[in-house]
């Protein structure tokens, strides 16, 4: 029980979410599955351990009067419209409850042999000091070619052979059945896997002797829901992510999918076709959809969908949904206030999405269009 929906970590990448609406697939899905089950609300949580933030900050013209946290949160803040901060707050990958769980589950699985610190053979870029696998190829902090062997402790996981780092039941329950070739990739990855890197910010794993190296973030985006989960006393947090993020980031996070009876699973969403929603224009204006119901369209029903409809929502379907959404819309009950019916709650618990293709329950699910930013909010008013 105590299913809490939780986006998977999304890169503070230079963006608004008005900019970028389908980054916010995950967050709102989560959203608006919470407010159903009467649970969150839900932190927004956001990847701030990135090359890309690392490198943007390098360049940046203030770098010496605006700091690498400082100028992370700016950034974060600056995704939301004016006065429409997430009710849930926001939590990023190196907040300070973030790296407290991340070293308590590393020692723990130090301690349990599980994880080892051992000297690695790395390359370190000559110019800029950062540290590539074992593979050759351009760095990808400052771009130079030259390399210089390198042996130093690492953080890192030797699996034994065949130790699967994803399995079926890692998805949450009606999502059983995963995507073949997500299982397959998680089967092909090295025996070795190293949770160390070097970054300008990140959690860092001095405490453990490893100066000037933090968590590999891979890991850290699964410990940040973790902790958003403890933070509301969620035993069951599910992590909205896409096939592709889950494909890159679950091995790394096999280790730290599970803490002290509370279990990470995912569920898995596919794109939302948001460039590609002027065509709706003119059926908002054939069926008279309102602002606030198109608001309601794109920011609620589109996102419940792309839970759904796994292999992404393209932009062909798009007419058809708008349809069934406003056929759902106009089913619904004339005296609001009946609350979510007990079916639809178990279905949420259980995962079961099928119900988003089912006129007469999304027709009671429709929250009060009380929409007038970006994001979605919770009816005003409890019945
Ligand atoms: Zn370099």
């Amino acid at each position: 029980m105590n299913v809490l929906y939780v986006n998977g970590p999304v890169q503070n990448g230079p963006f608004t979410i008005a900019e970028r609406p389908g980054k916010a697939a995950g967050i709102r899905a989560a959203e608006a599955l919470n407010t159903l089950l009467g649970t969150g609300p839900a932190p927004h949580l956001w990847n701030t351990v990135t090359l890309a933030g690392d490198l943007r900050h390098r360049d940046a013209p203030d770098r010496d009067t605006v700091g690498r946290q400082e100028r992370e949160e700016r950034a974060i803040a600056a995704k939301y419209a004016p006065g429409t901060a997430p009710a849930g707050g926001v939590l990023t990958d190196t907040a300070p409850v973030v790296a407290a769980l991340a070293l308590e589950m590393t020692e723990r699985l130090l301690q349990d042999g599980v994880l080892a610190i051992t000297p690695v053979a790395v390359r370190l870029c000559t110019r800029c000091g950062h540290m590539t696998g074992v593979v050759p190829h351009t760095c990808r902090a400052c771009g130079h070619q030259t390399f210089r062997p390198h042996t130093r402790p690492l953080l890192v996981w030797d699996r034994t052979p065949g130790t699967p780092v994803l399995a079926r039941d890692d998805f949450h329950a009606h999502q059983a059945k995963p995507p073949g070739h997500l299982l397959t990739i998680a089967q092909n990855v090295p025996e070795r896997l190293i949770l160390s890197r070097t970054r300008d910010h990140g959690i860092s794993l001095a405490p453990l002797g490893l100066d000037g190296l933090v968590l590999d973030p891979r890991a850290g985006v699964h410990i940040t829901v973790l902790a958003a989960a403890a933070r509301l006393g969620a035993g069951q947090p599910v992590m909205t992510v896409t096939e592709n993020a889950a494909a890159n980031v679950a091995a790394y996070g096999a280790l730290f999918r599970r803490h002290d009876g509370t279990r990470l699973r995912y569920a898995l969403h596919g794109r939302i076709p948001y460039d590609d929603t002027a065509v709706l224009q003119r059926l908002y204006e054939v069926h008279r959809v309102s602002p606030a119901q198109q608001e309601l369209f794109l920011t609620w029903f589109l996102p419940l969908c792309s839970l759904h409809i796994r292999a992404g929502i393209t932009p062909a379907q798009l007419p058809a949904l708008l349809k069934f959404w406003r056929r759902a819309h106009l089913a619904r009950p004339e005296t609001p206030g009946g609350g979510v019916p007990a079916e639809l709650r178990r279905r949420l618990t259980a995962g079961d999405m099928r119900w988003v293709m089912d006129v007469r329950t999304l027709s009671r699910a429709i929250p009060e269009p009380t929409v007038t930013d970006g994001f979605a909010k919770e009816p005003e008013g409890e019945s």
